[in-house]
């Protein structure tokens, strides 16, 4: 119960707490390590409670360790349960997020808006930092990630259809011990390599195309990210030279990653190669965030970061260069930071 430990010791410094109430789905499954509960209830001093519906109880009480696990039945109103379980009048109460009409029904529950404050912040930065056992999972992640794309590899050839090396690279991936994607596989061919996050197309691969595929597994809850970008049958020198450029960025950036390093100047770093390379105006997005329980969480990786790099962080690295009309090329890799430097989770085979 270390994560909720930190949480209780987050809350204490603010000190105006008398309860954390959870609600968002991954920072649920952060700390009770389950998968199915509707809310949770971490007070300052004294167990958590866990409340969790019919549906997914027996598999709660046989799964979740030193928490609380309480029922809540068919038709109960779940904010009025956890606020007579609170207790406590005049309490002030942190939550992660909630949706608006379930805001209004706690509100009422706690008997007034002024009770509640987002305190989400508190959640992503205890998040923002993997322990051991969650640097395993990922490991494994990426791991299962390297043979999807090693699969996406070997399938792209000149007349093959993008679904048909998604749903190679996909398949390749459940038989590794992949839980289920991280997110919708990305395979782009062609000028569709200059839309970052095209997935609707299913163009068969033509004779020079470039293909990029983005894809990642999820292994007991956490993920992994990764993106290379090919060239079917002959490559063109444009293309070559569009592919070094990304992968120097690449490289410099990973190059740049250690504790105490803004996360906005290890953008930076990338964009500068790209930029002196003369395709500044060609790399549309954030150069990485963080992953985990989600895909896309904290530390993010962008020109405006607040964030500075630590120990434990996972983020990925992903310049890219998008001509329109004429393709993109990004190459993205999760990275973990270590306290000498970084270390590629993902990247197992040469590209
Ligand atoms: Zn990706
Ligand atoms: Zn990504």
């Amino acid at each position: 119960m270390t994560k909720i430990n930190n949480l209780k010791q987050a809350m204490q410094k603010e000190d105006k707490y008398q309860s954390f109430l959870v609600f968002n789905s991954a920072n649920l499954t952060y700390f009770s390590g389950f998968q199915g509960s509707m809310a949770l209830r971490i007070p300052l001093e004294g167990e958590s409670t866990l409340f969790v519906s019919a549906v997914n109880f027996e598999q709660a009480k046989a799964e979740v360790k030193g928490l609380n696990i309480q029922l809540v039945k068919r038709g109960e109103n779940l904010m009025e349960t956890i606020a007579n379980q609170a207790g406590a009048l005049g309490a002030k109460f942190a939550v992660d997020s909630l949706g608006i009409e379930s805001w209004r029904a706690l509100a009422k529950a706690v008997g007034g808006e002024e009770k509640l404050e987002v305190a989400s912040n508190l959640i992503r930065e205890l998040r923002k930092v993997k322990d051991q056992q969650e640097i395993q999972l990922i490991r494994q992640a990426c791991k299962i990630a390297d043979a999807g794309m090693q699969k996406a590899k070997e399938t792209i050839r000149v007349g093959v259809r993008e679904k048909e090396v998604a749903a190679e690279a996909e398949y390749a991936m459940r038989k590794a011990g992949s839980d289920g994607v991280a997110f919708d596989t990305i395979v782009a061919s062609g000028f569709c390599c200059a839309f970052p996050h095209s997935t609707f197309q299913d163009r068969t691969v033509k004779e020079g195309d470039f293909v990029m595929v983005d894809l990642g597994a999820t292994h007991r809850f956490y993920r992994s990210d990764i993106t290379r970008t090919f060239v079917a049958g002959k490559g063109s020198e444009k293309q070559k030279r569009i592919h070094e450029v990304v992968k120097l960025a690449q490289k410099k950036a990973i190059e740049h990653i250690k504790p105490g390093v803004a996360a906005k100047e290890v953008d930076m770093t990338a964009r500068r190669v790209i930029e002196e390379a003369g395709f500044g105006d060609f790399f549309v997005h954030n150069l990485g965030h963080g992953v985990g329980l989600e895909v896309h969480e904290a530390p993010i990786l962008s020109t405006d970061s607040k964030d500075v790099l630590e120990a434990g962080n996972v983020v990925t690295v992903e310049p890219g260069i998008y001509l329109p009309g004429f393709g993109g090329v990004r190459i993205e890799d999760t990275v973990l930071v270590t306290e000498g430097g970084a270390e590629r989770l993902t990247g197992a085979f040469a590209f």
